[in-house]
């Protein structure tokens, strides 16, 4: 070849291919849409489909992987999830990188929809194994979003892929490492969706979150020990929305990280105006609920500082919750932000444990003091003897480790002396109070209660 000719050749795979996987790349792949297309309107019979696919935790993959070098490992990982791809498909087939971890296949000329969703399956099969990258086991999934060409009138060859798109949102949405398929009403619930992604950036902005509190109670003198924060949204339309309605969201598009700010600040604030009203009140602890987004932030522990020193909180004064997820997807990253959260002299705390997967043997590892029961261990403790045995080995493991224990959601009061049995610290739930507005809050600590039973 030419110089000439090998310079067009190589423009030419530039702008069709993807430069890191060789797959094809957004344009060229748009462009075997439209001629699948255009042949649907001269074939009535003729079906094909798109698999909008992305892979589940990428990011917490891409940075377990990231060496000295950069993230070439990552790079690496990305080609091997490549190969996959094409050998799940036939030589007819399009697979294509549109960027990031977002793969896309067409799946030319098929008799129905059976044949999509065994390529699906197919695919969720073989990266369902362990995969080797670079001599390291890394485990991987993906989300699948299928769109069948002849499930609506399609012109545009983006809206096949936006609803393929939309389907693997679906996917995602129900538990990752599943495929979903199109279908018209998944629009309201994009829409529903996207409608909602608003309003949660304008709440930001026009206050509306609140902050609401649950006494913490101590089961050796039934006094308040602290609160727990538990965030709140006063929505225009819908009212006073729950977490459960709108954290997954404000984690999946990171708005968690700025609210989550909101509530730290809004919390230490106001646990250091209780504790210089009520200074001869047991009132020892604020615990706030900590997401995986917020702890992956650099400056963490920049930002904890600068809240604590602008509202006087004494940092022996906070506790943050997290999940056993953050330790379980962060590795040793994790142990070193934790020992310096804990050299500021924070608690750290381990929310809903045993719903997670905590390594129990790492466990002893992290500089965690205490384990908060998950609720639904408590909950059919007097009903059920194999709940009761859970929370003794819980609170045996949190003391062999030199933690304490928290048991969630103690609705009756026959459960606090068998917790009490069981050598647990302290407890929260309906039965002490529900989770209070501060107005209410400081109404109940002004009276310095103290539970009997
Ligand atoms: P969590 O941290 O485990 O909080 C305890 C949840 O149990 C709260 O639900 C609380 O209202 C509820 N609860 C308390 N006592 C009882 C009881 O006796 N029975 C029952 N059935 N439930 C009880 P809530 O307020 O809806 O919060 C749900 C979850 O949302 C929290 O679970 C926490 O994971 C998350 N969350 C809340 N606020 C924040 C926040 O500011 N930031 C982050 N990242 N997550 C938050
Ligand atoms: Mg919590
Ligand atoms: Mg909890």
């Amino acid at each position: 070849m030419t110089g000439r000719k090998q310079a067009e050749s190589q423009l030419r795979r530039n702008a069709f291919y993807d430069g890191l996987t060789g797959l094809a790349n957004r344009a060229l792949f748009m462009e075997h849409l439209k001629h699948a297309l255009q042949q649907t309107k001269r074939q009535k019979d003729y079906l094909f489909a798109v698999l909008f696919l992305d892979l589940d935790r990428f990011k917490v993959i891409n940075d377990s992987l990231g060496d000295s070098l950069g993230h070439l490992k990552g790079d690496q990982f990305l080609i091997t999830i490549a190969h996959i791809l094409e050998a799940c498909i036939r030589s007819t087939d399009i697979a294509a990188r549109l960027g990031g971890d977002e793969f896309a296949i067409q799946l030319e000329g098929i008799q129905d929809v059976s044949d999509a969703i065994k390529v699906a399956e197919r695919i969720q099969q073989e990266l369902r194994g362990c995969l080797k990258v670079d001599g390291q086991e890394v485990f991987t999934s993906a989300s699948i979003g299928i769109a069948l060409s002849s499930t609506i009138d399609y012109d545009q060859p983006e809206q096949l892929l936006r609803d393929a798109d939309t389907a693997m949102y679906q996917a995602k949405a129900l538990g990752k490492s599943r495929y979903a398929l199109f279908n018209p009403d998944m629009y309201a619930n994009a829409l529903a969706r996207l409608q909602l992604e608003a309003d949660l950036r304008r709440a930001i902005e026009r206050l509306e979150f609140q902050v609401y509190y649950q006494p913490i109670v101590s089961l050796t003198n039934g006094s308040i020990l602290g609160f727990e924060a538990l965030l709140r949204w006063q929505h225009p339309e819908r009212g006073l929305l729950n977490p459960g309605d709108f954290i997954p969201l404000a984690e999946e598009t990171g708005l968690i990280v700025e609210i989550g700010y909101w509530v730290l600040y809004e919390a230490c604030r106001q646990m250091q105006a209780w504790q210089m009203s009520y200074p001869h009140h047991s009132l020892k602890k604020m615990s706030v609920n900590l997401s995986v987004k917020q702890f992956c932030q650099p400056n963490l522990i920049e930002q904890i500082r600068h809240i604590l020193d602008s509202t006087g909180l004494d940092a022996n004064s906070l506790a943050l919750e997290i999940t056993e997820s953050v330790i379980v997807e962060n590795g040793d990253e994790v142990t070193a932000i934790l020992l310096q959260l804990r050299e500021l002299g924070i608690e750290i705390s381990i929310d809903d444990f045993g719903t997670g997967y905590s390594s129990l043997g790492r466990l002893y590892s992290f500089p965690i003091s205490v384990l908060k029961i998950d609720r639904s261990f408590v909950n059919p403790m007097t009903a059920d003897n194999r709940s009761l045995d859970i929370i003794d080995i819980i609170v045996a493991l949190a003391h062999k480790l030199g933690m304490t224990v928290i048991a969630e959601g103690v609705e009756t009061q026959e459960q606090v002396p068998i917790l009490r049995n069981l050598h647990c610290e302290s407890a929260q739930g309906y039965f002490f109070s529900s989770p209070l507005h501060s107005s209410e809050a400081v109404a109940l600590i002004a009276t310095n209660p103290e539970w009997r039973w």
